[in-house]
């Protein structure tokens, strides 16, 4: 193969790396942030029962305010007992006092209530605190992973940009000027090898006499169909393209 051929060839195994380590980096913030997305829930979830906890907290205020100034009713109407006149106003005096007294045992029986459903509230309030943190440990331990990650990728891309720096040094201008319009016009890829009479770039068959050439590794010689620089291999390792 030559010199030229060969350099492009490595310099396309190199760009390969060199995007698949950056699309991973780029996908970083949308990885964090699926997985964020329990932890939201459960915020969410204890927010909701938060919110419930506070509206039985202001009933059971408002049902207490409500007990003392019947408390209240009541003594100012046990000391009027000595203005009654007759028999008939006494009796009605009692009656109203019963009716407020039976008003106190309701409201002490709805305070009772509230506070049970209080009680519930809370239960359920501290577990789904622990769900919250738990949520959290485990982001937080995503993100660590993550980030270590990252930082491998990043030593790992300073070599390869200095390798792929050293290469383009050794090409022609002209021919690293056509490889890099390739390369983005080709998703990436601006060497592909032919096998079989195949462009294994867009799939497009390669006339015979075309193939013969690229064969050879000589030329520069380009797809008809995808325009990508092609070249021969004889002889390929398992699992790679
Ligand atoms: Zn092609």
């Amino acid at each position: 193969m030559q010199e030229y051929l060969k350099r492009l060839v490595q310099l396309q195994l190199t760009d390969t790396a060199i995007l698949e380590k950056r699309r991973f980096i780029d996908k970083v913030p949308l990885r964090v942030n699926e997985v964020d997305e329990p932890l939201r829930n459960a915020k969410a979830e204890l927010e909701k029962i938060r919110q419930k906890a506070t509206a039985l907290a202001k009933k059971k205020k408002e049902r207490e305010s409500t007990l003392t100034e019947t408390q209240e009713k009541i003594a100012k109407m046990k000391n009027r007992a000595s203005d009654l006149k007759t028999n008939k106003e006494y009796q009605a005096h009692l009656k109203e006092i019963e009716v407020s007294e039976k008003e106190i045992g309701n409201i002490e029986e709805q305070i009772l209530t509230l506070m049970d459903e209080m009680e519930t509230v809370e239960k359920e309030i501290s577990a789904r605190e622990k769900c919250v943190r738990a949520e959290e440990e485990k982001i937080q331990a995503f993100k660590k992973e993550l980030d270590a990650e990252v930082s491998r990728l990043d030593q790992e891309l300073t070599v390869l940009k200095e390798e792929r720096a050293k290469i383009v040094s050794q090409l022609e201008p002209d021919i690293y000027a056509t490889y890099l319009a390739l390369l983005k016009r080709g998703n990436g890829m601006a060497m592909v090898r032919a096998d079989q009479e195949i462009c294994l770039g867009c799939n497009m068959n390669i006339p015979p006499q075309l193939f013969v050439e690229i064969r050879k590794n000589e030329d520069l010689i380009q797809c008809p169909q995808c325009h990508r620089i092609l070249y021969y291999e004889e002889e390929r390792p398992a699992g790679q393209v």
